[in-house]
């Protein structure tokens, strides 16, 4: 970093990954930040609150990062956090009847290094083998760039089973994009899953949070305070002005004035917010792209028995609507002060329960749990709770990428943050934080500081160095 920021007041808007992102990078660099979130914590959409049917402290879903976050993994470690994840390279796919099949990288070079675990892998037939193999290849020598193809087409194309789909793409990238294969896109999916299974061991192990999400990400807040910037929670703005150069922002009955803004929102909140900004023909054309984007929703049951159901610290389920298992209890290492032991299940892309009951939702969970772990027959059910984020993630359809916007906003001295813009990642943590640092760099070189936040990916090893 070159340059003096001394003096230079940033307000940040939205206290989600994005915002802490920038707020914490901005305030290591020397700038004055003031973060604003609406909400009374941060973490936004990668929160934990105390659920107040059941009286315990829950993530509103679990979230999973992976190796290949270089950015995401830097905000840990700039906070303090980076002790507290969980890492795994191990992927357990249960079959109903409990059959186990395990998914983990060896020796050999990338991308040969879970080929031995996947040829053994009993979950697949070999005519699956072969199935998956020539899928497998069709992303091994590059990223395809976005085109108007939907993975969905991309599978049928490269002659995928619906047991193919529903075994081995469905739980890894619908998953891990929380979309069904119609609204993916190709180019995406081949990031995603290059990135995961082909690139490096390292890139791909599962990274899993220790401590409830708040406490995760609420290190952010001292580290900004401690470098001379404020966190106001409960503090929605409402209205921007500009006045003599100078950027002021309503929030209920406080006003906060700065040299520059980071706008660190989801669409739909930018959206809201747009007929209070100056209005201009690039802001015209921003709140059309704006509505073309759409949401995805996650589902999570947690559920407390009063026994451990399984050894394992996560798991895919198969051929169930129930996804994927984590085991919280052992993950965080508590038991709740009434012997329960928790279990959280996550189904992504979940449409079709955002319309049922809570106790339908429950009642499904349960079935289908006996059929993977039996002990559940026995286990007795101390409490529940179902948690539906209808709004989880924003759709990463084809050609989404020709309307996501970089850093620069509309107007002078505002800048954009948030999972949404373009950071070349689909709806994440990463991204979130990604753009955060963009967003940070870009304020800095606004004011002829060459700053450089944004972390580099991870190189391909073994033989992906040659399709990088
Ligand atoms: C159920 C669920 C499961 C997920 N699972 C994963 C996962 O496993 N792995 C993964 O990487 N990602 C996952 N994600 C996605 C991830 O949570 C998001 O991509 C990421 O948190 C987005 O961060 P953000 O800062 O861009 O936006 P947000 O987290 O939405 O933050 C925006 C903030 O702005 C605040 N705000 C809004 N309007 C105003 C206003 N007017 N004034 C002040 N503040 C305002 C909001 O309250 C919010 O705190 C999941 C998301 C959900 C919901």
């Amino acid at each position: 970093m070159t340059g003096d920021p001394a003096g230079k007041t940033v307000t940040v808007v939205g206290g989600g990954v994005a915002g802490l992102a920038a707020g914490c990078a901005l305030a290591e660099a020397g700038y004055r930040v003031q973060l604003l979130e609406r909400r009374p914590y941060v973490g936004g959409r990668a929160s934990s609150y105390e659920h107040p049917g059941t009286g315990e402290v829950i993530d509103n879903c679990q979230h999973i990062l992976l190796g290949c976050c270089t950015n995401l993994i830097d905000l840990y470690k700039r906070i303090g956090s980076e002790g507290e994840i969980f890492w795994s390279s191990t992927i357990h796919f249960i079959e109903p009847g409990g059959r186990q099949s395990t998914l983990q990288p060896s020796s050999l070079p990338a991308p040969l290094h879970t080929s031995s675990s996947f040829l053994g892998a009993k979950c697949f037939t070999l005519s699956d083998k072969i199935t998956i193999a020539r899928g497998i290849e069709g992303f091994l020598r590059h990223t395809p760039p976005d085109s108007e193809e939907n993975f969905a087409q991309w599978l049928a194309r490269h002659r995928q089973t619906p047991r193919t789909i529903q075994r081995f793409w469905y739980p890894v990238l619908a998953s891990a994009l929380n979309e069904d294969p119609e609204y993916i896109s190709v180019r995406y999916a081949a990031k995603v899953f290059r990135e995961a299974f082909l690139y490096s061991a390292e890139a791909g192990k599962m990274g899993i949070p220790l401590v409830p999400l708040s406490e995760l990400y609420g290190k952010a807040v001292p580290y900004i305070e401690s470098r001379g910037g404020s966190v106001h929670l409960r503090a929605s703005v409402e209205a921007v002005q500009q006045v003599n150069g100078r950027w002021i922002l309503t929030a209920g009955e406080q006003q906060f004035e700065s040299d520059a803004v980071v706008l660190a929102l989801p669409f739909e909140a930018l959206a809201k917010l747009m007929p209070a900004l100056p209005c201009n023909e690039a802001s015209r054309d921003l709140s059309e792209n704006l509505e073309q984007f759409g949401h995805s929703p996650i589902t999570s049951v947690h559920l407390w028995f009063d026994r451990q159901i399984t050894d394992l610290t996560h798991a895919a389920l198969l051929d169930t609507t129930i996804q994927w298992l984590y085991n919280k209890s052992k993950l965080q290492g508590q038991v709740t002060s009434d012997g329960g032991h928790a279990i959280e299940l996550v189904i992504s892309a979940s449409k079709a329960l955002v319309r049922m009951e809570r106790q339908q939702i429950i009642d499904l969970a349960l079935k289908e749990l006996q059929e993977f772990f039996p002990v559940v027959r026995e286990a007795k059910l101390i409490k529940a709770a179902v948690t539906k984020e209808v709004r989880a993630t924003y759709s990463i359809r084809p050609m989404l990428d020709s309307i996501r916007p970089g850093s620069q906003s509309p107007w002078p001295g505002i800048y954009l943050a948030g999972d949404w813009i373009a950071t070349g990642w689909p709806s994440t943590m990463e991204s979130g934080v990604r753009s955060g640092y963009m967003a940070a760099e870009a304020v800095a070189n606004a004011f002829g500081h060459a700053a450089s936040f944004v972390v580099p990916d991870l190189p391909p090893s073994g033989l992906m160095r040659l399709f990088p």
